[in-house]
């Protein structure tokens, strides 16, 4: 087991953090701190000078348009997040978050923009705002139903180094190819908001895993999600009758 803390960046709270995302980084250090290891958390705001590149895991929420292209301006300005990357770190990035992590991005007034290029995904305005529950199943192993709230006007297109962390079963999600999210090595980006690791704790554990590049004990599910399951597991009973 890792000695030193797991250092979580939460990167750029004060531009990036709408529905609670900030909530992501409350989640990953309680399950670390429930199974006994150590955590820091380093946040990260917009009056810093730059990414340190030394944590273990970076999170990074989502917010309003004008927010989004003040925060991919600072993330342009140092290599420290391409460089965690690029030695493992898993990073999260949620709605907003997504497009800045994205090749390129193109805002509610048309302007495009450069990501940061660290997943193969292209964003454009879509017709209308998607707003609501989302349901998908991921693509990553284990980590099985995905749950989250989605607000945002941009469509997503995965390029080939991206596939996608769920398929729809309910709401919009990227709104091309039934897909949602986008997955680059150990970037994981989602529209789901929630905050989504507290709705869905199995991809908290994943990502934990690869911060610190071991298998995690598990810990048992909370309760409001088992009868969050077994409610859906009878619905879906009831509606094959
Ligand atoms: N501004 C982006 C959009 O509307 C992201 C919104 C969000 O992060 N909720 O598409």
């Amino acid at each position: 087991m890792m000695k030193d803390p797991v250092r979580i960046a939460l990167v750029l709270p004060d531009l990036l953090g709408t529905y609670g995302d900030r909530g992501n980084v409350i989640v990953l250090e309680q399950r670390l701190r429930w199974r006994g290891i150590d955590t820091e958390t380093v946040t990260v705001l917009s009056s810093a000078d730059a990414v340190p590149e030394h944590c273990d895991l970076y999170v990074i929420g989502g917010g309003e348009d004008v927010a989004q292209v003040a925060a991919v301006r600072f993330l342009h300005r140092g290599p420290g997040l391409l460089r965690a990357v690029d030695r493992g770190a898993p990073v999260l990035g949620i709605c907003g978050g997504l497009q800045v992590l994205g090749t390129c991005f193109t805002t509610g007034d048309g302007e495009q923009h450069a990501g940061l290029g660290l997943v193969d995904a292209v964003t454009e305005p879509g017709d209308g705002r998607a707003i609501g529950e989302v349901t998908t199943h991921s693509t990553l192993g284990g980590v099985g139903m995905l749950t989250g709230f989605e607000n945002h006007l941009g469509r997503t297109r995965l390029g080939p180094q991206a596939q996608p962390l769920g398929r729809v079963a309910r709401g919009t999600g990227n709104g091309h190819d039934n897909a949602e999210g986008a997955v680059t090595g150990h970037v994981v980006c989602t529209y789901l908001h929630g905050p989504v690791l507290a709705r869905n704790p199995k991809l908290a554990d994943l990502l934990l895993e690869w911060a610190i590049g071991e298998p995690l004990e598990p810990l048992p599910e909370p309760p409001e999600l088992t009868a969050l399951r077994t409610e859906r597991t009878r619905a879906n009973l009831r509606n094959r009758k």
